[in-house]
């Protein structure tokens, strides 16, 4: 934590000052063993991790990136497909569509969730594509065969998946889910009636252990979830030289296996994430409460019925970002932009081809969207702040009458010495 501010961003201190005798002990048995890489605690973190999910299987990877190239790969993604995604994310999603050999082309976002727009995935696969001889699905933009979907749930918040992963089967493609800041959010589907959590609903997903996401490593890691045995396995060998036993190599893999220290200090935090992913809601819902007691015009992060989102990033727009934004950073309040440039207006990705205006709903979000402060152990105090301090900014005449009468109230309640 920066102590120059009022409220931070993110405290990544207080979490692992907390458990520092857990996280330490993991330290010292992996010293005392020797065991580095693979072995019990990678097996052990990779069980739990499913379990959490829902899911049946597990592969700890190097990064969330790599989970979600292997598990391109693994789903059989070639290279020259497409794979469609949004352009409303941070990049790692489409570098893995380019790192597993294929091209990634955009679909708009939900104006409201900020995920992907079914609406939009169905006006590409209908009116964007045409079949080949052979009965492909063709991209007209590319004339490449379609071939998977990335639904982000970004946010902290499950992309619609009912109508994804029914379109999807349409036209045979596979749906992988970029799980990277979903750790635990939950879905509810209408056609199968139950609710699902992160990770579970595609062929595979991709989680990511950033030290910032939910669930943070000491440094970097991911993984790949999946209910198919068979790639699971491929996961597996792409991770490690392409080989399922030693110096027997199947394949050219890479080197993309997860410490053994990184998974033993996950499965510690693990035990903890149910309480910090509710610690999350209770804060946005603190928020809410708070933006509506002082009439702000202030629009917060929308949940629909069908999803229980766990608050990665709290995400509000405002008309004045840039002015918004400077007024908070004054009051020693952390703030970001998640994400300030669309992809397909990326350096990066001239070669696509897109331009300005080609995903509008995508452009104006990344203009108005402002991250605030959210963590398990920001307190009720600090929101306060962070509220009135927008209110301050947004409409400082009923600032002073709405949101510090109370304040002033019980300064002068209070016997002067
Ligand atoms: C963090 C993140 C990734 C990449 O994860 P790394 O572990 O940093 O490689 C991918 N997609 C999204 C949406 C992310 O937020």
């Amino acid at each position: 934590m920066n102590p120059s501010q009022a409220v931070p961003f993110l405290d990544l201190v207080t979490p692992h000052v907390e458990l520092e005798q857990e996280l330490t002990a993991v330290f010292q048995e992996a010293l005392r063993s020797a065991g580095f890489i693979a072995g019990p605690m990678v097996e052990n973190f990779e069980r739990e991790f499913a379990g959490f999910c829902d899911a049946e299987h597990a592969v700890a990877v190097s990064s969330g990136t790599d989970a979600l190239r292997f598990a391109l790969m693994a789903a059989g993604v070639e290279p020259g497909d497409v794979v469609v995604t949004v352009p409303h994310t941070f990049i790692a999603t489409s570098e893995a569509i380019s790192q597993a050999g294929a091209l990634p082309e955009f679909v708009d976002v939900d104006e409201r969730t900020f995920n992907m727009d079914p609406d939009a995935l169905r006006e590409y696969l209908e009116k964007r594509c045409s079949l080949s001889e052979s009965g492909k699905l063709l991209s007209r933009r590319s004339g490449r065969p379609v071939a998977a979907v990335v639904p982000v749930h970004l946010y902290g918040q499950m992309a619609d998946m009912d109508p994804i992963l029914a379109l999807a089967e349409r036209h045979r493609l596979m749906v992988i889910e970029d799980a990277c800041q979903a750790h635990g959010a939950q879905y509810f589907s209408r056609k199968q009636k139950r609710w699902f959590k992160a990770g579970a609903m595609g062929r595979a997903a991709a989680f990511s252990f950033y030290p910032g996401k939910n669930l943070g490593a000491c440094g970097e890691g991911g993984a790949v979830t999946t209910n198919d045995a068979d790639l699971a396995v491929a996961v597996q060998k792409l991770r490690d030289h392409g080989q399922a036993k030693k110096y027997y190599h199947d394949l050219e893999g890479y080197n993309g296996r997860l410490d053994s220290i990184q998974t033993g200090i996950l499965s510690v935090k693990l035990k903890h994430l149910p309480a910090w992913n509710a610690q999350r809601r209770e804060r946005a819902a603190e928020y809410e409460r708070l933006f509506a007691a002082c009439g702000t015009e202030i629009q917060g992060p929308y949940e629909p019925a069908w999803s229980r989102a766990v608050y990665h990033l709290y995400v509000v727009r405002a008309e004045d970002r840039q002015g918004l934004m400077a007024h908070l950073k004054q009051a020693g309040i952390g703030t970001g932009i998640h994400y300030p440039i669309p992809l397909h207006l990326q350096r990066a990705y001239e070669r696509l081809g897109y331009k300005a205006g080609d995903f509008p709903v995508t452009e104006r979000a990344a203009g108005q969207i402002v991250s605030l402060p959210m963590f398990p152990h920001l307190t009720a105090g600090q929101q306060a702040q962070v509220v009135n301090q927008i209110a301050a900014f947004l409409q400082p005449k009923v600032f002073t009458s709405r949101v510090a009468l109370p304040d002033l109230l019980e300064r002068q309640s209070k016997p002067t010495m």
